[in-house]
Parts: C-alpha cells; structure tokens; sequence
C-alpha cells in the first residue's frame, strides 16, 4: 500500500517552481499523484497541484512532516541543506537523487574535484578564499578576465563574475554573502552544449539528443535541439560523458550536464540533477518529456524513450518584458502560428524573469528559430506586429 491509499504511489516534489509545475502533466497521465512543498499557495506549481504544503525547505521537521506523506522525495531546485537530506535517508526516507548524488549539483567545488577524479575534461579552476589568490591563479592561467563562482546557492549566472583585475576579485569577495568560491578560466567557448539523461535506481539510463543553449548574461535563452550541425561523433562523445557521470555519481531522474564546446573538444561546466531548461523542447519535440522520465525514474520504472520526434525543436524562454499579462498577447501568436506550443508557468511578470518558454518543431532550425523568436519577442511585449 503506498501513502496515496491504493497502488499508486505520492511523489513529493520539494519546491512549487515551474519544475515542478510542468511534472504535473505526465503526473495526470501516468495516474501518479503529486505533492508539493511550497513557499506559497502561489507558487507556480501550487496552482496546479492538488496536495499542497506550505513550508520551509529549510527547516529539517517541515521536510520530516512532508515526507511522511510521500512514497519518494525528489526536487524542484537544489537547495534543500545536505545535512537535512541525509537525516530523512537515515530516518528511511526515500530521496531520490540521494543526497551522495545531489551535493555534486549543490557544491560546485565538490563537482569539480570529482569530475577531475573521472577524468571528466573540467576548465582549469581553483578553490579560492582572497583577492590574491585569484590574481595569483590569473597568472598561472595567462591572464585575466578570470571567472568566480560561489561553490553553493548560485544559478541562473548569480554566483558567476567574471572580473578583469584584482580590485574586481576583491570587490567580489567582500561583497558576496557566500560560504566559498572557487575561480576558473574563462573558456573561449564556441557554443554552449547540455546533455541530459535519465537513470534510474536500478541502472537503467537514456540519453536524450544533444542540445545548444544560447546563454545570455547567465540566463538560458534558447535551446536548439538537436545541436545544429553537431557530428554523430562529438555527440556521442558528450551523451557518453553524461552518462558515465550519472553511473558514477549515482544520480536517480534527470541529469543535465552543461558543456563547452571548443575547438579541442567538450568541457564540463555545470551539473543539474532534476529537470532542466535545456529539457523543456522535449515537452513537444521527444517522445517522452524530461518531466516524464524524472517520475519514472525516481519511481524506477522503465524509462521512456527519448528520441526526437522531428529534425529540430526550437525553445525560446519568455522572459518577462513589459507587459504585465501575457495572455492578451495569444490572440495574435496563434493566429499567426498554429504551431507554436506556449508553456506558461503562472508566475507574476517581473522583468528578466523566466515566465513562460515557446516551443516550435519542424525540419528547418532557421525557420523554427525566427518562428520562436517572434513568439516570445511578442508575448514579453517587445513587438507589436
Ligand atoms: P549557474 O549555476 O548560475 O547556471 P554556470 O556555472 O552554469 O552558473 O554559469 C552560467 C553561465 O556563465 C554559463 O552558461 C556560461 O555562459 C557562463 N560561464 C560560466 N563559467 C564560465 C567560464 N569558465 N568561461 C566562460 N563562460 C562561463
């Protein structure tokens, strides 16, 4: 008997992102039942699921009292402290990713040094606690710029500078309220790659095709799937990186692996142990979402096949613009583009943040991408035409 009272089995989701959110979808069509530990009753995912509680993600006996009435626990975001994670497993809880999988996502010094020991191609990086430290590895690197990034608690790009002397690495330092820092080189990257797979605790794993992201001042843009032009080999290379990484580390659902791609090969930038931005194409360009994969995974059951339906998908992310509704702006997308699938999570318009992405799915990327681009360009209310 699971906690729902018949065979099928609560997942709990710690955090009412739009993550969370969008696994209501394959939740409803699987029969499994979701609940949620929200910071709010408006939450993007409190709005759409029925089981709801309000609480601190923070606080060791909220999580106590939330996963009490769940079968497995899993996530939203990465933000739940180690340490509480590792009582509820002490306690029988099932987390999964466990939390000897999920600090690698937490703690990107702990990252780094692993994927050193797997012989994962990472930038040259160096734990770092002062100004001088961070001019003495720009010295060893060649020279500035240099990027620093807060080992914890960072993401979309807060937590990442990138500074060009010693007064910049000072400056941050002093003024950033954060546990660690490590610095690294800055990449002359040629485009930015993420490749996803799914794992299940019993072993099982898929890769889904390899993506380009277009990151913006640390914030994912676009998302063109397949990487347009990306050889058979370099992909391969990056879905087995990925894959030898989710075996290694144990993750359970989904894990994304943020690259470089350079001239000599890939580089391992970034780690995410959930569902994903650079995922969400999959939602009307895969046979099965990544939302979707992540609950059979975490239930263990047989993963989904992650194979595109089409030649490309194209995801612009709506970031929030001018206009403080976007619903007004349907009238014109849909009647100007009967293909375009718009996703909206139900969160309050502020500029720059993600509200809502665009998918759009067909054989040619340069099409697909002005197609997508208009889209999202019109719903944050940039054109009116
Ligand atoms: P976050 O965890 O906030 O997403 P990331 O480490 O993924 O932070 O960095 C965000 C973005 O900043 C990357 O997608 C990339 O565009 C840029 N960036 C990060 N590290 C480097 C680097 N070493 N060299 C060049 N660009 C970088």
């Amino acid at each position: 008997m699971t906690k729902s009272g018949s065979d099928f089995p609560v997942v709990g989701v710690v955090g009412g992102g739009q993550l969370a959110r969008m696994m209501q979808q394959p939740a409803i069509a699987l029969g499994v039942q979701l609940h949620v530990l929200a910071d709010s009753r408006n939450d993007s995912a409190s709005q759409v699921v029925h089981d709801v509680s309000v609480g601190d993600y923070r606080d060791l006996d909220t999580l106590r009292r939330f996963a009490d009435n769940c079968d497995v626990l899993t996530f939203d975001h990465e933000h739940v402290p180690t340490d509480h994670l590792h009582a509820l497993v002490d306690a029988g809880v099932t987390v999964r990713p466990g939390p000897d999988a999920l600090v690698f996502a937490q703690d990107k010094g702990l990252m780094r040094d692993r994927l050193a020991v797997l012989g994962s191609p990472v930038p040259l990086w160096r734990h770092v606690h002062s100004a001088d430290d961070v001019a003495s590895f720009a010295t060893d690197v060649g020279g500035w710029p240099v990027v620093i990034k807060a080992t914890r608690g960072g993401y979309d790009g807060k937590g990442v500078w990138v500074v060009k002397d010693s007064g910049g690495a000072a400056e941050v330092l002093s003024h950033a309220q954060v546990p660690g820092f490590l610095v690294e080189q800055l990449v002359p990257f040629t485009r930015e790659l993420s490749a996803m797979v799914a794992r299940s605790p019993s072993g099982q794993a898929v890769a889904y095709p390899v993506v380009e992201t277009l990151q913006v001042e640390g914030i994912c843009r676009e998302v063109y799937a397949p990487a347009p032009g990306i050889s058979e080999d370099h992909a391969v290379e990056a879905q087995q990186a990925a894959l030898r990484i989710a075996g290694e580390l144990g993750v359970v659902g989904m894990l994304a692996v943020e690259m470089f791609d350079t001239p000599d090969g890939v580089m391992v930038n970034e780690l995410a142990m959930r569902p994903h931005n650079s995922g969400h194409w999959g939602m009307d360009g895969a046979v099965t979402s990544q939302f979707e994969n992540h609950l059979r995974a975490v239930l263990d059951l047989p993963l989904g096949d992650p194979t595109a339906l089409a030649p490309f998908t194209v995801m612009v992310n709506i970031l929030g613009g001018d206009l403080p509704d976007l619903y007004p702006a349907y009238l014109h997308c849909m009647a100007r583009d009967p293909g375009l699938k718009i996703h909206v999570y139900g969160k309050t318009v502020k500029p720059g943040r993600k509200v809502g992405h665009v998918n759009v799915v067909g054989d040619d990327v340069d099409s697909l991408v002005e197609r997508a681009r208009h889209a999202a360009a019109y719903l944050r209310g940039d054109i009116d035409e």
